[in-house]
Order: C-alpha cells, then structure tokens, then sequence
C-alpha cells in the first residue's frame, strides 16, 4: 500500500468513532510525511526533539506536532514555539518547564500524562498514585492544557495482556476526569494503539491512535 493509500485506509477506519489518528513519522523524511499530508493526514508525532526540529520548517505550518517520546526539561524551550501536543509528560518538573517557555511564546501547549502500563520495564511513565500527586502540586498552569492520558502497551501479541492495559489506562483517565478534571470538557484523550494493536486500543475507548509503520513501512523507502 501507497501512503495515500494508508491513510485512506485509517479514514476510513476511524469514521464515525471519535478517536483521531496521530501519524508517527519518526525516522521518515519530510518527503513521506507530505504524501501523508497531501491525503488529509494532519496530526503527526515524532519521538525525538533534534528530528521533530529539523522537519517542522520543511513541511506546511497547519500540521500539529505531537512528541510522543521521552522529553527533557531542557530542551523544552526548543520545541515550545510549535509543538502542539506533548503526549509524554511523566514529572512535575517537566510540565513546569513546559508552563514557563510556553508562557514566553503566549501559548497554551496540549500535555497528555504518559502512564507505565506495560508490563517492561520502563523508567519513563507514572502510576495512578504518581499522577494525582503531580496535578494535586502542579495547582492551576495558565499555559498548559493537560488534556488527558497516554500510555505504551506492551510489546506482545497476547491480546488478553493488551486488553488489561488498556483497561487500566482508560480507568486512570476516568479516574482523573473525576477527581480532576469533572468541569473541564478539555480532559479527553486517551491515547492508546500503534500499528499492531490499534483495533483492540480503539475498543477500549482510545481517542489518540499512534501508528506508524502501517502508514510509513517499517524502514525508509
Ligand atoms: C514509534 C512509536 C509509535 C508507533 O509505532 P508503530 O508500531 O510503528 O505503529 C507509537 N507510539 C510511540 C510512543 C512510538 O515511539
């Protein structure tokens, strides 16, 4: 399949539910990620800031970027001009460093809060108890939206295992809607799915699908 011809696949998938699809185009040059776009695609997310840096200028200014990898507070300032969504926030400290450069652009930035849900071990995502710590100390962010829950399933094919993450991710997000976020139409993403998983994510009540290499191929063309 073509480019077009995958991202007329996943419209057609997607109508008439209410999740999106974020085309994950990192380690694919801005050449591919203009076929995508010229077949309607507009949201896309890369994982890595220095990639995200150097293919924002070379492709048209209505895309919305979502980093959807590890984020360093430092290098936050760099991307705080664009970005449109940080999928990937895991500390308070890093949501303070986005508040603050996005202020100086007089900007509201979109964060999700990335959750460890796999089984792997990971360094990178919090826990339910982590989460509401982090929004009970943040208080009120002028310049960010926190706007609902990420999370990466494990890397298997045990669809049983699969369906429990993604089970437990939605009910975080239920959860923090609740306690949180009950005035605020804002909180709603879940994002959950990538290529291998995406149609069990959807049934779960994903609202973000990550999904590159059915779009892109799994290696540059
Ligand atoms: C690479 C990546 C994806 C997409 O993975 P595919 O299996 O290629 O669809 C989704 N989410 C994150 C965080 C990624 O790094």
């Amino acid at each position: 399949m073509s480019i077009a011809q995958s991202i007329a696949h996943f419209q057609r998938e997607l109508a008439g539910t209410a999740a999106r699809l974020v085309a994950v185009s990192k380690i694919h040059p801005p050449e591919r990620i203009q076929e995508a776009y010229d077949a309607g695609q507009r949201l896309f997310g890369e994982n890595r800031v220095q990639e995200l840096l150097s293919k924002h200028p070379a492709l048209p200014a209505d895309i919305e970027w979502h980093l959807i990898g590890h984020l360093q507070t430092n290098k936050v300032k760099q991307i705080a001009g664009f970005v449109h969504t940080i999928q990937s926030v895991d500390s308070l400290r890093l949501l303070q460093e986005i508040d603050k450069h996005a202020a100086r652009h007089q900007r509201r930035i979109r964060v999700l809060l990335q959750f460890h849900i796999a089984r792997e071990d990971t360094k990178f995502g919090l826990s339910l108890p982590e989460a509401e710590e982090l929004l009970r100390e943040a208080g009120p962010l002028e310049h960010v939206q926190v706007a609902g829950v990420m999370g990466i399933a494990t890397n298997t094919d045990d669809q049983a295992q699969l369906r429990r993450e993604f089970t437990a991710l939605r009910t975080y997000f239920e959860h923090l809607r609740q306690h949180f976020f009950a005035h605020d139409e804002n909180f709603r993403e879940i994002s959950m799915g990538m290529s291998g998983d995406y149609r069990l994510a959807l049934a779960e009540g994903s609202t973000l699908i990550r999904v590159g290499s059915a779009i892109f191929g799994s290696r540059p063309a």
